[in-house]
């Protein structure tokens, strides 16, 4: 999938955590950093790919990526499995506890979660594309969803633009919606 649809998946994800679990009394920086952690948490995996929207916006990325891609083993490689997420969870969690004492105002424990359910979201979005995601690494087999690959999205292709995409923004309203209450409860009562 494009780093656009990740990114709007990613988000989709966060919302209807957000508002499906205890609301957190979080600050306002919190929050706004967390909505930025989870768009990069969306597209993070992407990092073994030397064309990802991570690296193509950074002036020398495209060397970073290739780099990255010799490391990983090409694209949807070592990130895009429950390897990948463990060992970017523990790698993440030890450089956001390194930041914390310079950042009071934010709850890292939060931009943690946020950051996460971006990446997970990604490799669930991948899964429904004809690559698929090799899921159980070092195991080797790619699983997807259908399993018949011919029914599956191709990546950039009509289905993702102009359904999946679509869907998700409806999706991310109706969620909204939904759960209104909820919503201006927590920018009511628990936004400091
Ligand atoms: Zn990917």
């Amino acid at each position: 999938m494009t780093g656009r649809t990740h990114d709007m998946a990613a988000f989709t994800a966060l919302a209807f955590i957000a508002l499906t679990q205890p609301l957190p009394q979080i600050s306002l920086a919190t929050g706004i950093t967390a909505v930025f952690a989870n768009m990069i948490g969306g597209i993070a995996p992407d990092i073994d790919q030397p064309t990802a929207p991570l690296w193509r916006n950074l002036p020398v990325g495209g060397v970073f990526g290739r780099v990255f891609r010799v490391v990983s083993g090409g694209h949807r490689f070592i990130f895009h499995s429950i390897l990948g997420i463990i060992l970017f969870g523990f790698a993440w969690h030890y450089f956001l506890q390194i930041l914390q004492p310079s950042f009071p105002q934010v709850d890292l424990n939060i931009i943690w979660w946020s950051f996460m359910i971006g990446f997970v979201s990604h490799l669930v979005m991948d899964t429904f594309t004809k690559e698929g995601v090799p899921w159980l690494l070092p195991i080797p087999v790619k699983f997807g969803i259908p399993p018949i690959k011919d029914f599956r999205v191709l990546t950039g292709g009509f289905i993702e633009r102009f359904i999946i995409f679509p869907v998700l923004i409806i999706l991310t309203i109706y969620i909204f919606f939904y759960y209104q209450k909820t919503l201006l409860d927590f920018l009511h009562n628990h936004l400091k």
